[in-house]
């Protein structure tokens, strides 16, 4: 077993090398602590991280009160009734999708602005979260016209059981295409991170190859 000062440093030097690596790519992490305890977030905060993401509205609403000189970006699905906290507290929302959802966002900004990315479904499976491929246009043509939000670049996510190149460089083109070498391409996980930064991800979410024995799903799975 190791002693908390272990992990604590394992955490760190993990932190450190990712950094290093990401920068170096001109990309910046953002460290997914969805599944890790608070412990964690403090550590990395002190060790000058800054950008956190959550995939639930409430969690995010939650640590954006308790650690508020961090940036907490929104990641995963949001419901009409959790709008609120995404108005009030996300950095980022990465994961717009929904157009009554983002309206109902905007109502709630009370004069602040919103940075937000759509989120694309690249497999293209209706049961996955995500704007259809042929809907991008259109749905960014809608939420351009929403008042305090600003979409800025594409996220998505790796279909399962898929090679991920051909889906990430066709979200790269899209990116490029709509958004110029400006836009924010959040893209890459754990597993597939460095892919991402290939084909020219600005934002990488990393979970458990950050956290490693802090994340709740380490011991769970063979690794
Ligand atoms: C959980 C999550 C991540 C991080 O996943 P890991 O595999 O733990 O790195 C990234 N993006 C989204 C949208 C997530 O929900």
């Amino acid at each position: 077993m190791k002693t908390g000062d272990e992990r604590k440093k394992a955490l760190i030097a993990r932190y450190q090398a990712l950094k290093q690596t990401i920068e170096a790519r001109g990309a910046r992490l953002v460290a997914v602590g969805k599944y890790a305890p608070d412990e964690a977030i403090e550590c990395l905060l002190e060790a000058g991280c800054l950008d956190f993401g959550e995939s639930r509205p409430q969690a995010l609403r939650d640590r954006a009160q308790r650690f508020a000189n961090a940036r907490w970006h929104q990641i995963g699905p949001v419901q009409r009734n959790k709008a609120k906290y995404i108005a009030r507290y996300a950095s980022l929302w990465h994961s717009l999708e929904d157009l009554t959802v983002a309206e109902e966002v905007v109502k709630r900004l009370q004069g602040r602005r919103l940075k937000a990315l759509l989120q694309v479904n690249l497999s293209g499976d209706p049961k996955r979260h995500g704007v259809a491929w042929d809907a991008i246009e259109k749905v960014l043509e809608q939420a351009e016209a929403l008042e305090g939000i600003e979409i800025v670049g594409l996220m998505g996510i790796a279909p399962l059981g898929e090679d991920p190149r051909p889906h990430f460089e066709r979200l790269a083109r899209e990116k490029e295409r709509l958004f110029g070498a400006g836009g924010e391409l959040s893209l890459g996980m754990s597993g597939d991170w460095q892919l991402a930064l290939d084909v020219g991800a600005t934002l990488v979410r990393i979970g458990r190859a950050l956290f490693g024995d802090w994340d709740a799903r380490h011991s769970k799975e063979e690794r």
